[in-house]
C-alpha cells in the first residue's frame, strides 16, 4: 500500500513511521509512506499557507492554491484523496477495511480553521477520527495509518490476533490474561489453564459477548449474530441479571444510532 501525506509539520511523522508495527511495515516494504511539506507547493517568498477568512472572524484559513497544487502533483492514477476533518465520516473498523482495499491514498492534514472549502472539490472523502476537534490532521492521519497497517497482510505477526480484535466481527474482544496466574488475590480464569481448546474457545466467545453487553450494547443491535451466539448472548445476559425483554430493548437499533455506529459491523457469526 502506498500513502502520500501532506502536512505543514512533516517532521511529526518521522518517529511514528520508524517505530513499532508501522515502522516494521515500512521497513519490510509492505507500506510506503511519503510525507510532503505543504509549503513546497507555495509560490511566495514567505511560503504562506494561510490567510485571513473572507467575511471576517477569528483564526486563519488554509489557502486553496497550495493544496490544489499538491493534490494535482501527488494524486497518482487510482489514488483516493482523503481530507482529515472533524466534519468527515467517522472512522470505524469497516471504513478502515474499506480504505485498506485501496492501493494508494493521499492524506491531507489541515491546520488552523481548516482548509478553504474549494479544496473539497478535489477530495474524494472526508474522514474524522471522532467528534472532537484537534489542532491538526496529523494525529488523525497517524491513527488512520496505524489502523490501515494492521489490515495489510503480513504486518501483524499472527493474523488471528486481528480477527479476534474488537470490531472485527462487530463485537468487542474477549479478556486477555498473562503470567502470573495470581496477582494481588486475582486469579486467571481456570478454563484458560485447562488446555481444553474447545472450552477455551467457548469461554472466549461468551466473554466477548459479555464485554460487548456491558460496555457497548449498541453494537449488538447491528451485529448479525448467528444462532449459536444469539443463544449464548441470552445465557450471558441472564448471568448478568438481564432478562430477554430487557436484552431486546438494549440491543434495539436506536441505541446503535446514539453511538453513531449503525451499520458499522459487516461480519456475522
Ligand atoms: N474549524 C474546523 C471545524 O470546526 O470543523 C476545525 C479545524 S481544526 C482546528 C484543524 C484541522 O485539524 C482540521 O482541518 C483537520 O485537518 C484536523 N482535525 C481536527 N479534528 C479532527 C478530527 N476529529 N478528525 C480528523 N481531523 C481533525
Amino acid at each position: 500500500m502506498h500513502l502520500s501525506v501532506v502536512s505543514i509539520f512533516p517532521e511529526l511523522f518521522s518517529g511514528f513511521l520508524s517505530t513499532s508495527l508501522v515502522g516494521a511495515a515500512v521497513e519490510r516494504g509492505r507500506l510506503a509512506v511519503v510525507v510532503e511539506d505543504l509549503r513546497r507547493f507555495t509560490d511566495d517568498r514567505h511560503r504562506s499557507v494561510d490567510d485571513e477568512p473572507y467575511g471576517g472572524g477569528g483564526g486563519m484559513v488554509m489557502m486553496a492554491e497550495p493544496w490544489l497544487r499538491a493534490i494535482d502533483e501527488l494524486v497518482a492514477p487510482g489514488a483516493w484523496t482523503v481530507l482529515l476533518t472533524p466534519q468527515g465520516h467517522r472512522l470505524n473498523e469497516s471504513k478502515v477495511r474499506e480504505l485498506a482495499g485501496r492501493q494508494r491514498l493521499l492524506l491531507l492534514c489541515g491546520r488552523y480553521e481548516g482548509v478553504d472549502e474549494r479544496v473539497l472539490s478535489q477530495v474524494d472523502e472526508e474522514i474524522s477520527i471522532g467528534d472532537f476537534v484537534l489542532a491538526g490532521g496529523e494525529l488523525p492521519a497517524m491513527v488512520l495509518i496505524e489502523a490501515l497497517s494492521r489490515q495489510i497482510p503480513g504486518v501483524v505477526g499472527r493474523p488471528s490476533s486481528v480477527v479476534d480484535d474488537s470490531f472485527h466481527d462487530g463485537l468487542l474482544d474477549y479478556p486477555h490474561y498473562t503470567r502470573p496466574r495470581s496477582v494481588g488475590g486475582l486469579d486467571v480464569p481456570p478454563v484458560l489453564l485447562s488446555g481444553d481448546h474447545q472450552a477455551i474457545a467457548g469461554w472466549r466467545r461468551r466473554e466477548a459477548l459479555r464485554a460487548t453487553l456491558r460496555k457497548r450494547p449498541d453494537l449488538l443491535a447491528v451485529v448479525p449474530l448467528g444462532e449459536r451466539r444469539r443463544m449464548e448472548l441470552v445465557e450471558v445476559a441472564a448471568e448478568e441479571g438481564i432478562g430477554e425483554e430487557e436484552l431486546a430493548r438494549l440491543v434495539t437499533p436506536d441505541s446503535a444510532e446514539d453511538n453513531g455506529e449503525k451499520g458499522a459491523p459487516q461480519v456475522g457469526g
